[in-house]
């Protein structure tokens, strides 16, 4: 990336949300309806559209925290495997 002069580089810039701006205006951030946003933060078209999708991120949150949680059981699983196999490899006494 090269620094231009461009507005998006104005040191008061916000960092870019979800949400497209256009020159036409901005795509909202939950359902893709292009809107006009009222204040140049907005991301989403209306309230029902910014609760959807806070709904929807706290469900990929929670599915985050599962996918964690299986990581650290599979590699538990992983070393458990690793005992028995070095187990067999031994032999019976
Ligand atoms: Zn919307």
């Amino acid at each position: 990336m090269t620094v231009t002069d461009s507005p998006q580089n104005a040191p008061d810039a916000l960092p870019a949300a979800n949400a497209l701006q256009t020159p036409r205006g901005t795509v909202c951030a939950s359902c893709g309806t292009m809107f006009g946003p009222k204040r140049s933060w907005q991301r989403f078209c209306s309230g029902p559209c910014r609760r959807d999708f806070h709904r929807l991120h706290g469900t990929v949150s929670g599915a985050h925290r599962r996918i964690e949680a299986l990581e650290a059981e599979i590699k538990s699983l992983q070393a458990a495997v690793r005992g028995l196999v070095s187990a067999i490899a031994r032999g019976p006494k």
